[in-house]
């Protein structure tokens, strides 16, 4: 590749070489990591604020790269898009967050529900409601207990609008739950709530972070508290760091949240003694 780029058009940098470098020696790890089991889950907890339920919790994908350290998966899932890595990805994350929710089950620990992140191109080249049904079949796992979080991005393309539509209405029907991620920080229209079967909206962080400090985003907040209440919609907030912040939610009407607060993503070990901490008050 640096030879390669010593003979490219004038403006190819050193650093632009070093960079395609990079990205390639990265989209190399992570297929290894994929293929070898180098990939692991974390659970962030989802709460009733009032009663301090535990309600559920997110799966968040976590990607110890072999001398680099852990690499945020804000780094590696735009390099898996890019790369047509994600879908596998994904459906790795779907059966093995099943996996581990039924071997919870098996050692008597009772987890609600996962909530597990979809990229909006599955719905265009996957059959997701077939790796649903095949992950939940497989382990005898309650429908209604699984959730799958999509964002607004997923609306932008007509064709995979279709696909998408189709596809989230089987699962729906199923009983499966489909949550908006990054709730209002997306689309400019909210119509495609009325097409998109939808069961339930996430506050994004950037809301929940300024509820202290800007009327503003109080407003917003309120606004899709109501929007929620309207459409019979479940409605999480995420990020939720302080206490004020809590109490804010609260008075605004959300009673759902996850975040540092509560508690940061855990592995499957430490999340299955939080819950158990959790239960036994
Ligand atoms: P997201 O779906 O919006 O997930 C929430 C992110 O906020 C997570 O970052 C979580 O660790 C972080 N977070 C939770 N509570 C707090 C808090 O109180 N304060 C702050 N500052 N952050 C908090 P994470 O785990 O780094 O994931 C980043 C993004 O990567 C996710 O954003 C999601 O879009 C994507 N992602 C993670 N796992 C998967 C996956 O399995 N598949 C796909 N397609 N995307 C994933
Ligand atoms: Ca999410
Ligand atoms: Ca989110
Ligand atoms: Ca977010």
């Amino acid at each position: 590749a640096k030879a390669a780029g010593r003979q490219c058009a004038r403006g190819f940098t050193p650093a632009m070489a070093r960079a395609l470098e990079e990205k390639s020696w990265m989209e190399a790890e992570l297929r290894k990591a994929l293929a070898e089991g180098g990939l692991q889950l974390h659970f962030q907890p989802k709460v009733h604020l009032r009663s301090g339920a535990l309600l559920g919790a997110e799966v968040l994908l976590r990607w110890p790269c072999p001398g680099r350290g852990w690499i945020p998966p804000d780094r590696f899932i735009p390099l898996a898009e890019e790369c047509g890595l994600v879908n596998a990805i994904d459906a790795w994350v779907l059966r093995a967050a099943c996996a581990q929710w039924a071997a919870w089950r098996d050692q008597g620990l009772a987890v609600p529900g996962l909530a597990v992140n979809v990229s909006p191109s599955r719905f265009v080249h996957d059959d997701v409601v077939a790796d649903v049904q095949a992950a939940l079949t497989q382990h005898a796992l309650p429908p209604e207990g699984l959730t799958l979080e999509v964002t607004e991005r997923l609306m932008l393309d007509e064709a995979q609008d279709r696909r998408a539509v189709s596809q989230l209405s089987a699962l729906r029907a199923m009983g499966v739950g489909v949550s908006i991620d990054d709730f209002g920080t997306g689309y400019s229209s909210l119509s495609y709530l009325r097409r998109l079967p939808v069961s339930e909206l996430k506050l994004d962080r950037s809301f929940v972070s300024r509820l202290d400090s800007d009327t503003d985003d109080r407003s917003l907040t309120r606004a899709i508290v109501s929007i929620a209440e309207a459409m019979e919609l479940n409605l999480v907030a995420e990020g939720l760091e302080t206490v004020a912040q809590a109490e804010r939610l609260r008075q605004l009407g959300c009673e759902v949240a996850q975040g540092y607060w509560l508690s940061r993503p855990l592995s499957a070990e430490a999340f299955a003694v939080w819950c158990e901490a959790v239960r036994d008050g």
